[in-house]
């Protein structure tokens, strides 16, 4: 990925510094009750330049105690999964919905994911990753509402410009030996899914362009919906394309409830790879 170009990813100085400070808030922060049972906030960590964000649901005990993502069970088998997808742990993003532990590790509930998710969604803005990883329930239910975790689970949907892929939560995989598998093979499958929105979702402005707003989002959501799926083995293009044509049932389903824009067709594509 090209370092320094002035308008890919902005200016990495300032996103630096902006993440910081959005850290430094998160440290302190008070907007809800989850403030009074914490030991640290976990702000999340990684490359702030990372073309791959992960967000979990909240840190558990571990996390807690040390102020960082994903370093206890869970975090392990995090580990093992982002090795099997050829990601270094330091390359990629790592956050969570709700930054402060839950007592007793129970689910984050609406009040507290409303009130954190102006820093997630200050971290998305400022990261600009390519791809977003939804690990677990809260994190779905973000990017994919409505959906159920057992029917897309290893699928991806173009949302705002951004694949975003809907994983299980690794600590299901440790609860369930049956999903551990499930939870790989789905992992195995992200290095396709990068590589396709390495090819359909281009940087919106090439460095050589001298600041033109190239692409804007419409056009990208229109390429999106048009670019055909490229790789390398024609039988998985022609898989891709039927999952894209046919989403799956619980979205159809879901169809004739309201009325929806055309762009919320649009983004109706889910494809599977
Ligand atoms: N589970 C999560 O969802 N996030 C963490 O950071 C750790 C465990
Ligand atoms: Fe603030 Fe989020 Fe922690 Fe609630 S969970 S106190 S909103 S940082």
């Amino acid at each position: 990925m090209s370092e320094e170009g002035p308008n890919t990813k902005g200016a990495p100085l300032l996103v630096a510094a902006h993440m910081r400070e959005i850290e430094a808030q998160v440290r302190v922060c008070r907007l809800c009750k989850l403030s009074r049972t914490r030991t640290n906030a976990v702000p999340g960590e990684g490359d702030y330049r990372a073309e791959v964000m992960f967000i979990g649901e909240g840190p558990g005990y571990h996390e807690d105690r040390q102020g960082r993502p994903f370093v206890g069970n869970a975090g392990d088998f995090l580990n093992e999964l982002l090795e099997i997808a050829g990601l270094s742990r330091p390359s990629v993003f790592i956050t969570n919905v709700v930054k402060c532990r839950p007592p007793n590790n129970r689910d984050p509930e609406p009040d507290e994911i409303g009130a954190c998710s102006g820093y997630l969604d200050r971290q998305i803005a400022l990261i600009n990753p390519r791809i977003i990883v939804t690990l677990g329930r809260f994190s779905m239910a973000r990017f994919f509402p409505g959906e159920r975790i057992s029917q897309i689970h290893g699928m991806a949907r173009v949302i705002d410009g951004r694949m975003c892929v809907a994983m299980y939560h690794p600590a299901a995989g440790l609860h369930q030996a049956s999903l551990a598998d499930i939870i790989r093979s789905d992992f195995r499958k992200l290095p396709l899914f990068i590589e396709q929105a390495r090819k359909m979702l281009a940087p919106a402005v090439q460095p050589e362009d001298d600041g033109q707003e190239a692409v804007d989002n419409t056009e990208v959501q229109a390429l999106v919906t048009e670019a055909p799926l490229q790789t390398s083995d024609t039988a998985e293009v022609e898989e891709a394309v039927q999952a894209q044509a046919k989403p799956p049932e619980a979205a159809q389903k879901k169809r004739g409830k309201r009325e929806k824009s055309e762009n919320d067709y649009k983004q109706l594509n889910f494809f599977d790879l």
